[in-house]
């Protein structure tokens, strides 16, 4: 019979990930290296970027990978930011920079990431990176995190992604774009939608696979999903009685998907699990240079 309604745990599945990646930086400590680090870049104090901030901290110590934040007040200027990054690049004890976005207004965010080293972009926004992850026969140094995450999902749930039709809701440079990259190079076929496409739930209704990154609660219906699709959720959207939802109505979708993923517990955790796995894949690079 075939698959209905199966939950994706991206809670369980993140946990495997960051066991793998805690067992590897064991056997570096074992060997003699120093524990992989990772400098976490903050400015301001928005509570959402806090909080994120500190979770990455304490995933990361639970694995053995050393997570510093440097903090800069809300006045820090491009310039003072600039020169942070050139001086975390110069330094050989750092295995990843990652800056937390979004940085204040008066700082061009793209300035800040192109300055960061391509071998230490352990967030995988670099736009060489980027541009590796779109070329045939080039590999980036890492992949985006909530993107690898999302085709680790598909993978480790035996989702083939070979010759599928895969439609991938929004495209930002965060989530949509590099997914869409990530399933091309994988051999999908696929197709990117935006706000400004037309017939939104019958492209939709073409996919094998559908991903879904748009910030709009709960937009997709059981009718925009093909009976047996596998249905990848990243939204995260705070519903007015405080609770968390994705961008796809779950409980209507759910039936008529094979495969779908919840919110919370999807996407959400696999992001931190894979930058911690960046992060450590780039301290065993160093070794073998
Ligand atoms: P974003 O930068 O705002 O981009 C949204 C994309 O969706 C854009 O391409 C936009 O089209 C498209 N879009 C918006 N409304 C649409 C509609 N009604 N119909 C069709 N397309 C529409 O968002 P993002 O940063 O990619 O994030 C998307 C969602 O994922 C958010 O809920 C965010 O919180 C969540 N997220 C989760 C994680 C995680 O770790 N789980 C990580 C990152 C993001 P245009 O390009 O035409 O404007």
């Amino acid at each position: 019979m075939a698959t209905v309604g199966q939950i994706i745990d991206g809670k369980a599945i993140s946990e495997q990930v960051k066991s793998k990646v805690k067992e590897g930086v064991s056997q570096m400590i074992e060997k003699g290296y120093r524990a992989p680090m990772l400098v976490v870049v903050l400015v301001g104090s928005r509570k959402d970027s806090m909080t994120y901030v500190r979770s990455k901290k304490k995933v990361a110590a639970d694995l053995g990978i050393v997570a510093i934040d440097k903090t800069y007040p809300e006045t820090v200027t491009q310039d003072e930011l600039l020169q942070e990054v050139r001086s975390l690049n110069k330094d050989d004890s750092i295995d990843g920079i990652l800056v937390q976005l979004p940085l204040p207004s008066h700082i061009n965010e793209e300035a800040i990431l192109t300055e960061i080293d391509i071998s230490k972009d352990v967030d995988g926004f670099h736009p060489i990176n980027i541009g590796k992850l779109a070329m045939k026969g080039r590999e980036p140094e890492f992949e985006p995190c909530t993107p690898r995450g999302c085709i680790e999902l598909l993978d480790r749930t035996g989702i083939q992604i070979e010759g599928k039709n895969a439609v991938i809701l929004g495209r930002s440079n965060i989530v949509g774009l590099p997914v869409s990259m990530m399933l091309l190079k994988r051999n999908a076929t696929v197709t990117i939608c935006h706000s400004k496409t037309p017939n939104l739930p019958e492209k939709c209704r073409e996919a094998d696979i559908l991903i879904v990154a748009i910030g709009q609660a709960k937009l997709v219906k059981k009718d925009w999903v093909k009976p047996g699709a596998a249905v990848i959720d990243v939204g995260m959207n705070t519903l007015d009685n405080g609770k968390l939802c994705g961008d796809v109505d779950f409980e209507d979708v759910k039936p008529v998907a094979s495969h779908i993923t919840p919110v919370p517990g999807g996407v959400g955790p696999m992001t931190i699990a894979m930058l911690l796995n960046n992060t450590l894949k780039s301290a065993q690079k160093k070794l073998i240079k």
